[in-house]
């Protein structure tokens, strides 16, 4: 089987030397619940700083830690063979193949949000992703649906590089510069675009000040519809996502400032944000950091007719060095079309990729990353929490219900509206308008 369990194996083995990012990957995920100083744990985001009031998961208890895979995949089998349509679980792309093999939907986080809401039957919603995707899908589920999230550890670095507190002080200090009157075109001084990759105090903030939610698929999109509003605008948490999308719509790299959350004016003069297109706040995803120009120049020396296929949550350099960027699904559905045997060099999450590359064996798919280097919070979710939550929901108990109060998803869902209406080519701000 692939994904991160052979690595698991080869760990155990002795065997994996030099081709992981720790050995740590080898222990159950449980091992770091128990932490009196948490941390995202083993794999891509081991570095980054966690912040405090981080969800924390209590232990797992003893029996489905210490159950063999067979003993997991029977009870889960047993338990949603009982729950029937009354549970539906979701898989993120990115989760492990040992907990995507029990799903309903495999998808990213806003088809998997789709998904929830299409199994209106289903009672739980149990949502093997991480905490920004379970509390979208309860925003836009139906209210006698509790979604669950397996390991409540599962948080997403990146998400937690924008907290709700320094955004709003981000947003005075804007308010300080710019003022509020709109100008001669009626386009307000900024308009708050949030990644899904946020929480839902987030969402709720653009929900509540003119923005909009975008995804890695209709970024583009959401920019223009943003352009037509606002004389600029504030993009978080993703600088990746919100650089690579404004480049290629024609915004100037000068016209687009980061914003710093630990220094005044985001480390930024009043001249550089005055004339600001897109600021970008200071964010990134520690599982596409890992990419590089260099491991493009590797694959392409090794095989001169590799087609390069990055996620825009890349490096600007590794987006540019590549042959094409878009979301897990363009990935997927460029794969998919391929008629011919191709070489294909992946950089995205390694799970996603080794799915890939069981999938379609006429092509050579590999992860540009040599080092195996998973999500440190997909990888929480392990078949031992899955198995718990399910017999738990077998007993009539919800565990680990992630709930997002309904002022706060009411505003969200605004913002998530006025993305659905978006639509591409609708706006008239043209790249030479953005980039005026
Ligand atoms: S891959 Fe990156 S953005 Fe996605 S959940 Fe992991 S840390 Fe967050």
């Amino acid at each position: 089987m692939s994904s991160v369990d052979t690595t698991i194996q080869l760990i155990r083995a002795g065997k994996a030397e030099g081709t992981v990012c720790t050995p740590d990957l080898a222990e159950g995920p449980w091992v770091f619940d128990r932490q009196i100083e948490p941390s995202y744990g083993p794999g891509s985001s081991m570095g980054d700083i966690i912040p405090a009031g981080s969800p924390r998961q209590g232990q797992l208890p003893e029996e489905y830690r210490t159950a063999s895979t067979q003993q997991l995949a029977d009870r889960i089998h047993a338990a949603k063979q009982t729950l029937g349509e009354r549970v539906v679980v979701l898989c993120h792309f990115y989760q492990r193949d040992e907990v995507v093999q029990f799903a309903d939907f495999v998808g990213d986080s806003f088809q998997l949000a789709n998904a929830a809401r299409s199994t209106p039957a289903a009672e739980a919603i149990v949502f093997c992703g991480v905490h920004f995707m379970a509390e979208t899908a309860d925003i836009l589920a139906g209210p006698p649906q509790s979604v669950i999230l397996p390991n409540l550890a599962a948080g997403c670095s990146m998400a937690d590089m924008a907290d709700i507190d320094s955004v709003e002080e981000c947003w005075q200090q804007l308010a300080d510069l710019y003022g509020s009157a709109p100008d001669a075109q009626g386009r307000v001084p900024v308009i708050p675009v949030t990644y899904m990759n946020s929480s839902a105090a987030l969402k709720g903030f653009c929900g509540d000040h003119g923005g909009i939610v975008c995804t890695s698929s209709n970024a583009a999109t959401v920019l223009a519809w943003a352009f037509e509003r606002g004389q600029r605008v504030l993009f978080f948490p993703d600088q990746h996502l919100g650089r690579n999308t404004a480049k290629a719509m024609g915004v100037p790299l000068e016209r687009m400032p980061m914003w710093n959350p630990r220094k005044p004016l985001g480390g930024n003069s009043d001249v550089a944000l005055a004339d600001a297109r897109v600021i970008l706040w200071h964010g990134f995803c520690s599982v596409h950091k890992r990419f590089t120009v260099g491991q493009i120049a590797t694959a392409r020396a090794e095989f001169p007719e590799v087609t390069v296929l990055v996620h825009p949550e890349c490096p600007m350099e590794v987006v540019d060095a590549a042959d094409a960027a878009g979301s897990t699904d363009f990935i997927g559905k460029t794969i998919a079309a391929a008629t011919d045997p191709t070489t294909f060099a992946i950089g995205t999450e390694i799970n996603m990729v080794n799915r890939l590359a069981a999938q379609y064996p006429q092509h050579t798919i590999f992860s540009l990353d040599p080092v195996v280097c998973p999500c440190s919070t997909m990888y929480r979710i392990h078949p031992g929490y899955l198995a718990w939550v399910l017999e738990a929901l077998v007993r009539g108990v919800v565990l680990n219900q992630i709930t997002v109060p309904e002022p706060v998803a009411a505003r969200a869902r605004i913002a998530l509206e006025r993305m659905l209406a978006a639509q591409p080519g609708a706006s008239t701000a043209s790249a030479d308008v953005i980039g005026d």
